[in-house]
């Protein structure tokens, strides 16, 4: 395996099986002057389980544009470096991009060495369209601004693909089954590649279901892959409509906020009511 010098080279590393490093990313690893690492403590462990010595350097979200500095000197001196994460691909809401974007600013090559990825894992099994997809990452942790980035994906076609932390997937299943209604198909994938792999698909009110039923599994890594929106032509009521009906929900009985959002925007009386049952799961809470 030959190293070019100068480079950076960004390396995928196991989402949780072992048997999953590639034999490039361990020459890779092996052959580069310095391997940079979010957690060094944890990367030294992969790293002696395939016998490879190479020093580690810290980089993680903290002191990325720091060690970028100190990273491209090495790059000028000569030195070859390999970019990776704790787990899966660098840069894929893992530190990286500083790094990544000055290296090839200033003219070095930067290298994949492409291998897993919860993403493209859980997208491959999902059996959900993945001819077009959104990545959107980690939602964010308050509950009106993950309501309000939800709302925003709500007319969204493609596959939507979301990390989620096991504490809060219990939250973002109830955000989701109150933006997009329950009937949305979307699969629950956790701890893939590894011993208690568990993968649970339906519509979301069958998905939140399963994870509710099984304390014991609430626990380990989580992708959530959520169907698309059906095209507008499906749809009886503009987007306009919908925002306005959603806006009045918060407020207001459905009833209420649907006659109202109904003389605001022309749109018939029924089909805003029926479209906030539908998207309150079919009860409407309010009366
Ligand atoms: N860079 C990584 C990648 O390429 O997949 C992702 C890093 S991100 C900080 C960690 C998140 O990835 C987890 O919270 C979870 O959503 C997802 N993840 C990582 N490993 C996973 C696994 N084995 N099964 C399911 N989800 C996983």
């Amino acid at each position: 395996m030959s190293i070019i010098r100068p480079a950076l080279y960004v390396v995928a590393t196991p989402i949780g099986n072992l048997g999953d490093m590639s034999q490039r990313a361990r020459d890779v690893l092996a052959g580069v002057d310095r391997v940079a690492a979010e957690d060094t403590r944890h990367s030294g462990r992969l790293l002696a389980h395939f016998g490879i010595a190479t020093p580690l350097i810290s980089l993680h979200e903290h002191n990325e544009a720091r060690r970028t500095e100190s990273l491209l000197a090495r790059l000028e001196a000569g030195e070859a470096v390999a970019l990776i994460s704790d787990a899966g691909t660098p840069l894929i809401s893992d530190p990286g991009f500083v790094l990544v974007r000055a290296a090839r600013a200033a003219g070095y090559p930067v290298l994949a060495v492409p291998g897993p990825s919860a993403l493209v894992a859980a997208l491959s099994i999902a059996g959900l369209p993945t001819d077009r997809f959104v990545f959107e990452g980690f939602l964010p942790a308050k509950a009106a601004a993950r309501a309000a980035r939800l709302r925003a994906l709500r007319e969204e076609p493609r596959t939507l693909v979301f990390y989620e932390s096991p504490r809060r997937v219990d939250a973002t299943l109830a955000a989701l089954a109150e933006v997009f209604g329950e009937a949305r198909e979307m699969v629950l994938a956790r701890e893939l590649t590894k011993q208690h792999e568990t993968v649970l698909d339906g519509d979301i009110r069958a998905v939140r279901a399963a994870w509710e039923a099984d304390p014991g599994a609430q626990r380990g890594e989580v992708v959530l892959v959520v169907g698309g929106a059906p095209a507008a032509a499906e749809t009886e009521l503009d987007a306009e409509s919908r925002r306005v009906l959603d806006l009045l929900r918060g407020e207001l009985p459905l009833k209420q906020a649907a006659a109202l959002a109904a003389r605001i925007t022309g749109a018939k009386k029924n089909a805003l009511y029926q479209y906030g049952l539908a998207a309150s799961g079919g009860e409407d809470e309010a009366d």
